[in-house]
């Protein structure tokens, strides 16, 4: 816990001096649900809370429930809304579509927003319904959800099997045009098949380290050491029953994670990947919503993490990871 005092030193914390990019929210799926505005809302994500830092990129996921009936029609709903909100904050927001994008937000001072799809079943079985998202603006896709879909089974289902044939021309087909694989929410057959199958690196958007909370979600360090030696990334995840055993979190147990995260990947693997949005219930103390990024950064600074280390973390890894790929 952190001592009294540290929290009123906490809450002076000033943004301004971090730049940040975030591997997954799902935002985007609330404001469509709840008719919210991008801009000011009562979400944890807000262009006006994103924009208190000195730079800012979101990976906003356009999330499929296991359940959907329609979920290629549903990605487009939201992919409607997010044109939407671009064009109404277009001062603010720029979307990234290839690596020099990122260089282009950071010059103009707006945030940057990189599209995925959370759960593959979006694609219907069809990879020109993958082109078509590409096309549309897409960069990313989680394979699964939690369940098993088209491509493969996620992290929940009982046997948890690895990657289909479909699954394979997907991960083909996604190096190919230049698209971000994430293996969050995937089996862990599936995460091992993924690494062999594919030709860049994977990233795990947000999942934490099962070796200090054992959860299907986590990764293990096996996992972990694996997807960062190929060059890939993983997002701390602030879901609390992936941070502690008991689903109560604070700061401390986000700094837990990160330091054995850095341990087991190195300092070139770990990043940040909120799920902001994406569940209910308490947040870890301390860090109820994107604009309290700058305490757990404060945190880590306290605890002796580098300037440099820090920067790698909040920023510099995910961008360039992203960067390689999406060309
Ligand atoms: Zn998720």
């Amino acid at each position: 816990m952190l001592l009294r005092y540290q929290l009123r030193e906490v809450a002076s914390v000033n943004n301004g001096l971090y730049s940040v990019a975030d591997a997954h929210c799902d935002t985007i799926y609330e404001i469509v649900k709840q008719s919210k505005q991008l801009k000011k809302n009562d979400l944890k994500v807000s262009l006006e809370k994103l924009l208190t830092y000195e730079h800012y990129v979101q990976f906003f996921a356009l999330w499929v429930d296991d359940a959907e009936t329609a979920p290629f029609a549903s990605v487009l709903q939201m992919l409607d809304i997010f044109y939407e909100e671009l064009e109404k904050n277009k001062e603010n927001l720029c979307h990234i579509l290839k690596a020099s994008d990122f260089k282009k937000t950071f010059d103009e001072k707006k945030v940057g927003a990189l599209l995925t799809v959370e759960n593959g079943k979006a694609l219907m079985g069809s990879c020109d319904n993958l082109r078509l998202l590409y096309e549309k603006g897409v960069r990313g896709i989680t394979l699964t959800w939690n369940g098993a879909n088209e491509l493969g089974d996620g992290a929940l289902t009982e046997n948890g099997g690895g990657l289909n044939d479909f699954g394979r021309e997907v991960i083909y087909e996604m190096n190919r045009l230049g698209m971000l694989i994430d293996v969050s929410h995937l089996s862990e057959q599936g995460f091992w098949d993924v690494l062999h199958v594919s030709d860049f690196p994977i990233m795990a958007s947000h999942s934490n380290a099962a070796r200090l909370t054992p959860h299907p979600r986590n990764l293990k360090d096996e996992q972990l050491s694996a997807l960062a030696t190929c060059g890939g990334v993983v997002g701390l995840n602030l879901y609390p029953a992936f941070l502690s055993t008991n689903g109560k979190a604070d700061l401390d147990d986000c700094v837990r994670h990160l330091k054995h995260m850095l341990s087991v990947c190195g300092e070139n693997g770990i990043a940040l990947g909120s799920d902001f949005d994406g569940f209910n219930g308490a947040m870890p103390e301390g860090l109820n919503d994107a604009g309290d990024y700058g305490k757990l950064f404060w945190t880590l600074k306290k605890a002796g993490w580098s300037e440099t280390l820090i920067q790698k973390l909040t920023c510099d890894n995910l961008i360039r990871f992203a960067s390689c790929i999406i060309k």
